[in-house]
């Protein structure tokens, strides 16, 4: 897949400036500012004074800039799975829906899930996602090749995996290797270890993740506490809650992404924040799972966890839209807190892109996207509540989508892979 390209890389060349003109920008302080702007390739941007050597002009009227989204929790090729087993009960969804599928998953179907969902991440304007999947070398190269950012987590589980036997430690060994090798566009892709979650490994292997992380300051990730049913197994076997619990055996590292978190404690909520871990939010998935408990985001705030937002994989979601997920985590708080005020849109916004140097550029000629509003106040919330189309998108100052046209994948290809692999395959299971 290598050298399809043509955009040369930043290390070649040329200003790697862009510049627009007319335009509305708005950076993760949430402010509008108009007129004429240059993006830099390091993510900054600065107002446009007209003579700046630059590499692409864009006449932005009619457009605005934001800092692309992060979706910090994802199973980027269960594209294949969207809506499958819908209206199932969670364990019935599993078992009957989710993995009879995986047991025959192969790298190729991998390559087409994935290519999928690079192409719904930029045409919807987020820029890097945090992977949890099989086979991560495959979603690494397609990352790498898309143009996108990612941590990709190979996943670890005491159980059977799709290519490594139960227990022997193999799935571990082949993570660690990629994550010394790192991936072939080591400034934008990383890989990471997915511990699956407490109740799908033991403490053996939780430990020896931690030690490859602790030794390659690989980024660690793992669901935690997402039901209720989990943290009272948990409970039963460890005396220990599982946030307890995984400090309890020394799992925790800086930057360790704990997705869910939907039934923790005030004190687990302070284990998070002293290993600055990275919780997050999935209110979609936890509420179409019919989990019962979503994150509680005041809570978290006030012990001081970095909190982040993702989409979980499409199965449990059927969306990789992080505008949708931002929508949801904004009403969920509201409701379950009977607290009108909390997620406004400036905090809705700034959840979505945490971490963001990448900037996409939204249609303004979308009734959506209307009224701008006086100083172009009504921007955001029009934005996160009634979305607008992606045109452009810019990461590391190349572009991967420009006119509503993403350039980095051949989206006509991968949906008629898509479709080919669903109805031959998975329309079986
Ligand atoms: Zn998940």
């Amino acid at each position: 897949m290598k050298g399809r390209f043509s955009q040369p890389s930043m290390a070649d060349e040329t200003s790697g400036l862009v510049r627009y003109t007319d335009s509305w920008l708005i950076d993760v302080d949430g402010r509008p500012h108009q007129g004429d702007f240059i993006l830099r390739p390091d993510g900054d941007w600065l107002r446009s004074i007209g003579d700046e050597d630059v590499e692409f002009q864009v006449d932005g009227d009619g457009r605005l800039l934001t800092r692309a989204f992060q979706n910090w929790h994802t199973h980027l090729a269960m594209v294949l799975n969207r809506s499958m087993g819908e209206g199932l009960p969670l364990m019935r969804w599993l078992e009957e829906s989710i993995f009879p599928t995986e047991k025959g998953l192969t790298p190729e179907f991998v390559e087409i899930g994935t290519k999928a969902a690079a192409a719904e991440l930029i045409a919807t304007g987020t820029s890097f996602a945090c992977d949890m999947y099989y086979h991560p070398e495959v979603v690494g190269e397609v990352l790498a090749e898309s143009g996108l950012r990612g941590i990709v987590c190979g996943p670890i589980t005491d159980g059977l995996t799709p290519n490594f036997r139960a227990g022997s430690g193999d799935a571990l060994r082949h993570v660690e290797g990629l994550v010394r090798n790192g991936s072939s566009a080591p400034d934008r892709v990383t890989f990471g270890i997915a511990t699956h979650s407490v109740y799908s490994c033991t403490e053996e292997l939780l430990k020896k993740a931690a030690d490859v992380s602790n030794a390659t300051g690989c980024t660690l990730s793992i669901h935690t506490s997402e039901t209720r049913q989990e943290v009272a197994d948990c409970h039963a076997e460890h005396g220990m809650y599982p946030i307890e619990y995984l400090d309890s055996i020394g799992y925790f590292q800086e930057g360790t992404v704990c997705a869910h978190c939907g039934w923790v404690t005030k004190r687990e909520m302070r284990i998070l924040a002293e290993h600055d871990v990275h919780a997050v939010h999935c209110p979609v998935s936890n509420q179409k799972l019919a989990t019962g408990g979503t994150m509680s985001y005041p809570a978290m705030i006030e012990a001081g966890v970095d909190v982040r937002l993702g989409t979980d994989g499409a199965a449990s979601n059927n969306a990789l839209d992080m505008r949708a997920e931002m929508k949801a985590a904004s009403l969920i708080q509201r409701h379950d807190h009977w607290d009108a005020t909390l997620l406004d849109p400036v905090q809705t916004y700034e959840l979505g892109v945490r971490g963001s140097k990448d900037w996409v550029a939204w249609n303004l000629n979308d009734i959506r996207m209307r009224p701008i509003g006086r100083d172009g106040r009504r921007l955001l919330a029009n934005l996160i509540y009634s979305n607008g189309n992606c045109l452009d998108m810019w990461v590391d100052g190349r572009p991967l989508r420009r006119d509503g046209k993403t350039l980095t994948i051949n989206e006509k290809h991968v949906f008629e892979q898509l479709e080919d692999t669903v109805q031959t395959y998975y329309a079986k299971v």
